[in-house]
């Protein structure tokens, strides 16, 4: 074995598998325990990592690729670590080579493990980015401040999307203003549903070992139907890019009872563990603007998520780590309400959010910043544990975008690294995009500041 790769590195294009395979060579992957359990994963976040790792194996062996690959329920090493220098005594590689880790770490453990065992390691660039640290490194010296929009411009003028000679495509920048429609009182009509894939063999057999190995770990797997393949994964692009990109800028902060998928993309799961390249989804939504299939406020909007925030909060987690895990910038340390993992709460807008987090393992941003977040940062919640339940309960999470976005963005923990001021919102955001209030248990609460205060 000389080859390693991670969990949420599931792509046949990354530069650790170019050019092979080679006969002498065999790509080493492992399911640890310690992964689902060092916070109290989703069991849909569990099946959904396993599923893809294991349909991910399966490529490279129909590839010609010798695989090493540790199955949970076959061995019994605790973790990653461990797993690691038992790989490497019974291989005896002349070195292991492997693309950067997305978590700080794992990115020690590995280290630790190689150097231990007296195996050089050789680290590659994520080509899975658009932009390297290096990058960002030059983009950010001798700025004061460290702010997405800026960051995201350059983004455009460099890549060129949705620019022409060096300016905006349609004269502005960023249409976020264009962004906040919300639902007539009759309702959203009809939506586009979900683009989901009934679980095929090896995704049902994931399922009963998730049932059985983590049956007292949150969430349901009754709505597992997550792409857990490339071509799966490609289905949900050609899905979301035809029905629901035309909407997602009109719509993008907009709630309502019962729907969690609305007009939001489902694809941070898939980009995160490498089946889609952010790429290829950016050049699929601009041909939609081209093609006069998608207008440019969803367009931009969809864009800016991708080229900019979720470049940004990469570098964000890797300039702030080892220490970002432990800021506290508010000085908060209350407990996290139970409620965050039963959803067993009267105020509608917190129900419906934790309601389906637990169902599906998803809720889209607003949801996860104005409610689920703002209730957190109102009730003056220790970050940590709001960090551990975001890692916890979303398919999509991983530390590198999730702390960020948790401790930075939602929870102000950072101090005003990521934004410039908390997101400590009036409880009237969420009435005007959501039919949550009408129906709220604290109606007679008077106005909705006052029923977040009861609560
Ligand atoms: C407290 C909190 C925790 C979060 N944790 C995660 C996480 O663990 N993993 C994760 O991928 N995203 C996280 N986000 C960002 C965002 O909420 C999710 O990416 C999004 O809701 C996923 O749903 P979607 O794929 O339908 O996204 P869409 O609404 O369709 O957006 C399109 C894509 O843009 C990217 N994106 C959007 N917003 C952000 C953002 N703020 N930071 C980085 N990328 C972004 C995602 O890749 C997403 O798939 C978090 C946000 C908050 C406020």
């Amino acid at each position: 074995m000389s080859l390693l790769v991670l969990g949420d590195q599931l792509d046949l294009g990354s530069p650790v598998l170019a050019d092979g395979p080679w006969a002498d060579d065999c790509v080493w992957m492992a399911e640890v325990a310690e992964e689902s359990t060092k916070v109290w994963s989703h069991k849909a976040r569990i099946a959904l990592f396993l599923s893809a790792m294991r349909h991910f194996a399966e490529r490279l062996r129909e590839r010609g690729w010798q695989v090493d690959y540790q199955a949970l329920e076959r061995h019994a090493h605790p973790d990653l670590g461990a797993a690691l220098r038992a790989a490497i005594e019974r291989h005896q590689p002349q070195s292991v080579r492997m693309v950067e880790a997305g978590e700080y770490g794992v990115a020690r453990i590995v280290e630790h493990a190689c150097a231990e065992m007296r195996v050089p390691l050789r680290i590659l660039d994520d080509s899975h980015f658009l932009t390297t640290h290096a990058d960002f490194d030059r983009w950010q010296s001798g700025r004061k401040q460290w702010v997405m929009e800026h960051f995201y411009r350059e983004m455009r003028r460099k890549s060129g999307y949705l620019t022409a000679s060096g300016e905006p495509v349609g004269g502005e920048w960023n249409l976020d203003k264009q962004n906040r429609r919300a639902f007539p009182k009759s309702g959203p009509g009809i939506l586009p549903g979900r683009c989901g894939f009934p679980p095929d063999t090896l995704t049902r057999q994931v399922l009963e070992l998730v049932e059985r190995r983590f049956a007292d770990h949150p969430g349901d797997l009754d709505a597992f139907a997550w792409p857990v393949t490339r071509e799966q994964a490609l289905e949900a692009l050609a899905d979301f890019i035809d029905l629901r990109l035309p909407g997602f800028g009109d719509y993008q902060d907009a709630m309502w009872v019962g729907e969690s998928w609305l007009y939001h993309s489902q694809l941070a799961a898939a980009l995160n563990l490498k089946l889609l390249d952010p790429r290829e989804v950016l050049d699929a939504a601009v041909a939609a603007f081209d093609a006069g299939r998608a207008p440019l406020n969803a367009v931009e909007g969809f864009v800016r998520q991708i080229l900019g925030w979720r470049e940004y909060v990469r570098h964000l987690y890797w300039a702030s780590m080892p220490g970002l895990l432990d800021e506290n910038a508010l000085d908060a340390h209350q407990p996290l309400p139970g409620f965050y993992w039963t959803g067993e709460t009267e105020m509608v807008c917190l129900r419906e959010a934790l309601g389906q987090t637990l169902r599906t393992g998803y809720a889209h941003h607003i949801q996860r910043l104005m409610v689920t977040g703002l209730c957190g940062l109102l009730l003056g919640v220790e970050p940590r544990q709001m960090h551990a339940w975001y890692l916890a309960v979303y398919v999509d999470a991983v530390e590198w975008v999730e702390a960020p976005n948790t401790l930075g963005m939602s929870q102000f923990a950072d101090g005003g690294r990521l934004g410039t001021k908390p997101y400590v919102a009036s409880g009237r955001y969420i009435q005007r995009m959501s039919n949550y209030c009408g129906t709220c248990h604290f109606e007679g609460a008077g106005d909705v500041d006052a029923r977040f205060r009861r609560f």
